[in-house]
């Protein structure tokens, strides 16, 4: 997991679509300025503040985009959200960013104990 990384100079953050690292499955849309060409910031030009992202970072960026996107009384979303169609119970998305992140949901992103 270490194809997204983070801008700190300007906050942008980018996935590096080499194909290899699954940049499919990070299927941004128009979420984000999608592609990381050389070894720069696509936004501000700079290349000394690129870092990847560790994976809960990553995950609470995900998370925090979720948060964003509107459930349904079903608690399904309303929204696409990254490779999820409308519709999918928002559970189940919970599950994949355990699975992908290797974390608790409630633990380490909702701060639950
Ligand atoms: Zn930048």
């Amino acid at each position: 997991m270490d194809s997204i990384c983070k801008c700190n100079n300007c906050e942008g953050v980018f996935v590096d679509t080499n194909p290899q690292v699954g940049a499919k499955f990070f299927d941004l849309g128009s979420m984000f300025i999608q592609e990381l060409e050389g070894h720069s910031c696509p936004n501000c030009g700079v290349d000394d503040y690129l870092s990847d992202m560790n994976s809960l970072d990553e995950a609470s960026f995900f998370w925090n985009i979720l948060g964003d996107i509107p459930v349904n009384e079903e608690d399904e979303i309303e929204e696409k959200f990254l490779n999820f169609e409308i519709g999918t119970d928002k559970f189940e998305i919970w599950h994949w960013f355990e699975e992908k992140f290797d974390l608790s949901v409630a633990k380490d992103l909702m701060n639950l104990e």
